[in-house]
């Protein structure tokens, strides 16, 4: 069969297409789409795990950023199933819009360079999204799923865990993909907490005070949080201020970040 798609592979849009089938019928299971499901990938690239998808669930959304794909995908998908093609920016789609109502489920093989930008522009809209299945660069899925006294707990880890249920669920080797990327990749699985579960109460400043408390890793919180913390707001958290960021669990920030915004 001749291949609708004859550019090569742009660097600058971090095009790395899966051929693994392997790996593909893995992440078509772990998505296990169900009737009435509104299934939505992002990044389509050349169809690796979008023509899979149709054929298990014959409805699918894309949206996809690189012009020269758009019409071969559009083409080759007639023999799957009912493709709608969004040619956009993901960061620009309102997946609030997109849910007309209902939910969406994500599903994507990233572009690496964007996939912190892409995960919270989805947190942004997480009341509309039912769950993400997405392939990243395994360093990172580590850093989002990382507990207190790991070297790689963070930022990332803290402000995700905070909204969503993190659940790695496999390596993927650089030879999976075409053409290989330089780092190894995993799939990951992020259900978003319903809104009664979330105990954030201003997100603005929880965002602050997480971006703070690890601006300075080495420092204690007492220290990493002098502009924004006094001793009250350590004690009506039930916070030590003497701690380390990398020492405190998800929920201490969530206590601190409340207190303060009580005093706000
Ligand atoms: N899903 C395909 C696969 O697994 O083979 C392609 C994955 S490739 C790692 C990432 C895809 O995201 C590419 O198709 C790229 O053009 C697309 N992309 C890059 N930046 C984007 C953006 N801002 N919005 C939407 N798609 C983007």
């Amino acid at each position: 069969m001749t291949s609708h798609f004859s550019e090569p592979p742009k660097k600058r849009l971090g095009q790395h297409f899966l051929h693994d089938a392997g790996i593909i019928a893995n992440i078509v299971h772990a998505v296990d789409p169900q009737p009435g499901d509104r299934l939505v990938e992002i990044g389509p690239g050349q169809g690796a795990i979008t023509f899979p998808l149709l054929d298990r669930h014959r409805e699918l959304t894309v949206i996809e950023f690189d012009r020269d794909l758009i019409a071969p995908l559009t083409h080759a998908a007639q023999a799957h199933g009912t493709l709608h093609v969004i040619h956009s920016d993901v960061l620009k789609v309102d997946f609030t819009a997109l849910a007309e109502g209902g939910t969406l489920r994500l599903v994507g093989n990233l572009p690496y360079n964007l996939s912190s930008p892409i995960l919270f522009h989805a947190l942004d809209h997480a009341t509309v999204v039912r769950d993400m299945h997405f392939m990243l660069q395994k360093e990172v899925v580590d850093r989002m799923a990382a507990g207190p006294g790991s070297k790689v707990y963070g930022r990332l880890g803290v402000m995700l865990q905070a909204y969503c249920r993190v659940t790695p669920l496999f390596d993927v080797p650089p030879a999976a993909f075409h053409p290989p990327p330089k780092v190894d990749s995993a799939v990951v699985r992020l259900v978003p907490r319903p809104a009664a579960e979330i105990a954030v109460r201003d997100r603005a400043m929880f965002s602050h005070v997480v971006r703070d408390a690890f601006g300075q890793r080495r420092k204690t919180l007492r220290n990493a949080l002098s502009k924004v913390c006094d001793a009250d707001a350590f004690a009506a958290a039930g916070i030590e201020p003497s701690l380390r960021a990398e020492q405190v669990p998800v929920e201490a920030f969530v206590a601190l970040a409340n207190a303060l915004a009580g005093t706000a």
